[in-house]
């Protein structure tokens, strides 16, 4: 090795699973159906893998990572291999039934709680551990996997959930009081020891340990056990180099830690806000003695790399360890796989965009570039400049209009014309709603004729106006019903909407949708989010003609409904040339006129959704003032534009809001709805407690399951509801839309929801 030219390695940490197709998804369907065994599923899986390895190996990835496939999620498989499988699923016929009835449940054991990884939209299987939680290594799955590349020749490095990361993001159900997983750390880290000495003998030379929970706000007693369970890994006398990885932002505190440990290895992230792991590195003096994996090229988000600025990025880390590899800062399981499939996108705005496929050649390309003469490069270097030129300079993504409109915006565009209290008394002169006034959340349920009704548009099967009319005839159902009985403030059900980012994606410009961009949301399920490659701009109202219909069919007032601009850039891939706050604002502003709209058209009352406020609160404490700050401007943006007597709501899911209760005081909405059934009403006594000034709807049905509460539950909820926060400014609502459940259960528990109110009231 000389200083001129480093020995540099191009890897990635994962890749999508599903496969073009998303046969994994169908492959996993089937055998849940019945319709394939167990032996065709695993020979599906294998298939999978051996393709995506041809494919890493064929793109020119110099080390390639192992047992980063799941069949449902990287968490439930650690915590197969950990034998931590909870009393209630060990009866299970077979390991491959006991593995998805932890994941889905069975008739009679329910599954693991399903949560956010970290701040992306995929859902890991939270593990349940408890203090008398026995461990028993299974190392299969890992070794199978190593192996089965080793026949292709290839040694893999093998990817695991490191110890620590897997107990801060487990749960104990016994909620035995002075106990956290953490304290199971001894117990754990023996069998990665023995783990390691297992992949050792299989011929591991590396294995990849994740510690993404490093990444957020760490104590110092957590980081000295950090310390401590890496000293001992190390000290292990038979095992592969270790390599921790890090993604999702900076080390921070973790960084000096790791850098003094003993393992051979550390992955950090440069994109983003862990742009910050450059500074902080140097700071500590860099990683002589080890090998950096330098997450340079974005795996969490869809455009090209600049490819001159992640090599200089590479050029600086250079002389900060003792090598420097190139990979994607994350597992590309976040990002679609291949834009060559999107035939539909225009040429000039695919090549600004890069999925899984293309990041693996821009990985490469960056490895090239530290490896070998530059000349090498050179052409792609110029194609990727240009293609960065021609997003730049084009007329979609800077439309000057939008600019001097965000741009003249003041700070009396965030303000309602009067504070809340004067608002109150017009909303009530208008609406003349009883106490305590019964609403839904939106959406009514999704019914298999409106899916029908859907394929045939998308099949050409059913015209447009037919569709419509198909989908007006729904909301005549959902407004009967509602009158029927007996709800105060109606809605249209939300029929004609695929998804409720989708929906609006489609009709701003500003946002493209894919073909194929699946990405894993969880186990199965896949989700196409929409990419906003440009200014944002309303070019027609979106939602007027649904609500005006909604509302001339009844004397009660009907709810508009939009979706906030936090959740629109949440549930998108966001543009990385400017902040995501400039973005909001222009989301903001288009939600803004469609507000107005609905007001001129008679819309008494309009709900603006933003059920991902809480869950993009950035990973680090010090960054969420700043995103709280944008997140509440642009709501308020987009909902101050009415009359007093316009009556906003909006609505959140998520029982635990403690980091974003004074957000939703400043918020300002007129009502806020919430999710707080299986909570018992927790949340309203947080409402309390934060002086919340607005009115409350914590939702009384749990709808996330089919169960009817009772009038008597519900009433119970009622009581405890008035009990904590000021019965005149509550309102009594489900969790959240119907959308997912039936129309039995849907009746059932309105009709009990309006009559536990009606003898609330007397
Ligand atoms: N209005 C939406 C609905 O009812 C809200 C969905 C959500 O909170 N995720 O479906
Ligand atoms: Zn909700």
């Amino acid at each position: 090795m000389t200083s001129t030219t480093p020995t540099s390695r191009a890897t990635v940490y994962g890749y999508p699973r599903q496969g073009a197709d998303r046969e994994l998804k169908k492959a996993i369907e089937a055998y849940w159906k019945g319709r394939i065994d167990a032996d065709a599923l695993l020979a599906a899986a294998r298939e999978l893998r051996l393709r995506n390895l041809a494919e890493l190996r064929d793109a020119g990835v110099d080390d390639i990572p192992s047992n980063h496939f799941s069949l449902y999620d990287h968490v439930l498989d650690t915590a197969v291999l950990l034998g931590a499988v909870p009393e209630r699923h060990r009866g299970a016929a077979t390991k491959l039934d006991r593995y998805f009835a932890m994941a889905r449940g069975t008739a009679d054991a329910p599954p693991l709680e399903m949560t956010k990884w970290f701040d992306t939209n995929y859902h890991y299987l939270v593990p349940e551990l408890g203090p008398d939680t026995r461990f028993s290594l299974d190392a299969s799955k890992p070794l199978e996997e190593f192996a089965e590349a080793r026949e292709q020749g290839v040694t893999t490095r093998p990817v695991l959930v490191g110890p620590v990361t897997f107990l801060l993001l487990a749960k104990d159900p016994t909620a035995t009081a002075g106990f956290r997983p953490l304290d199971l750390l001894d117990r754990i880290v023996p069998l990665y020891v023995d783990l390691l000495w297992q992949l050792h003998e299989a011929g591991a030379d590396w294995v990849q340990l994740d510690e993404p929970a490093l990444v957020t706000d760490q104590p110092a007693d957590v980081l000295a056990e950090v310390a401590g369970t890496y000293a001992t890994l190390a000290a292990a006398t038979a095992r592969p180099k270790i390599l921790v990885a890090s993604y999702f932002d900076r080390l921070g505190d973790a960084l000096p830690v790791l850098a003094k440990s003993p393992v051979e290895g550390l992955a950090l992230d440069f994109t983003n806000n862990a742009a910050a792991n450059l500074g902080d590195l140097a700071r500590v003096g860099g990683i002589l003695d080890k090998r950096l994996v330098a997450g340079v090229v974005n795996g969490r988000n869809i455009w090209a790399a600049d490819l001159t600025a992640a090599l200089s990025t590479l050029g600086t880390l250079l002389g900060l360890a003792d090598s420097v590899d190139v990979a994607a800062s994350c597992s590309l399981l976040h990002v679609p796989y291949d834009v060559t499939l999107e035939t539909g996108l225009d040429p000039e705005i695919a090549g600004w965009l890069s999925f899984a496929r293309q990041k693996l050649a821009e990985i490469v390309t960056l490895r090239r570039g530290l490896t070998e003469d530059r000349s090498a490069i050179e052409d792609t270097l110029r194609v990727n400049a240009e293609r960065l030129a021609s997003r730049a300079a084009s007329p979609i993504v800077k439309v000057p209009a939008v600019r001097e409109r965000v741009a003249a915006v003041t700070d009396a565009d965030l303000r309602r014309v009067s504070p809340y209290g004067k608002r109150r008394q017009a909303q009530q002169a208008r609406l003349h709603l009883p106490e305590l006034p019964t609403t839904t959340i939106g959406s009514f349920p999704q019914t298999a004729e409106l899916r029908k009704a859907r394929a045939a548009l998308r099949a050409g099967n059913l015209d447009q106006s037919a569709y419509t009319e198909a989908m007006r005839a729904e909301v005549r159902a959902v407004i009967a019903e509602q009158e029927r009985i007996g709800l105060d403030v109606l809605v249209h059900g939300e029929p004609e909407r695929n998804d409720m980012v989708q929906y609006f994606g489609e009709r701003l410009t500003g946002f493209l949708a894919t073909e194929h961009g699946w990405v894993q949301s969880y186990g199965t399920r896949y989700v196409r989010p929409p990419l906003i490659a440009g200014d944002v701009a309303r070019p027609e109202p979106m939602t007027v003609e649904w609500a005006t219909y909604a509302q001339s069919l009844t004397g009660k007032p009907v709810k508009g409904m939009l979706t906030g601009p936090v959740t629109m850039l949440a549930w998108s891939f966001v543009r990385d040339d400017q902040p995501e706050g400039d973005t909001a604002r222009q989301v903001a502003l288009a939600l803004r006129d469609e507000v107005v709209d609905l007001e001129a058209a008679g819309i008494p009352v309009i709900q603006v959704d933003e059920p991902a406020l809480r869950e993009t609160l950035p990973l680090r404490t010090a960054d969420r003032a700043a995103y709280l700050d944008w997140a509440v401007a642009s709501f308020r943006l987009s909902t101050a534009g009415v009359r007093d007597d316009t009556q906003i709501h909006t609505h959140m899911c998520y029982a635990e809001f403690g980091d974003v209760l004074q957000a939703i005081v400043d918020m300002d909405a007129d009502v806020i709805s919430l999710e707080a059934a299986r909570s018992n009403m927790a949340i309203v006594a947080d409402l309390a407690r934060a002086g919340y000034p607005n009115e409350a709807g914590p939702g009384v049905w749990d709808i996330h399951s089919p169960r009817v509460p009772s009038v008597e539950e519900i009433a119970g909820h009622l009581r405890t509801a008035a009990a904590a926060f000021p019965a005149e400014r509550l309102w009594v609502n489900p969790d959240c839309g119907l959308k997912t459940r039936g129309y039995p259960e849907v009746r059932a528990t309105l009709a009990n929801l309006v009559e536990a109110t009606l003898r609330a009231r007397a």
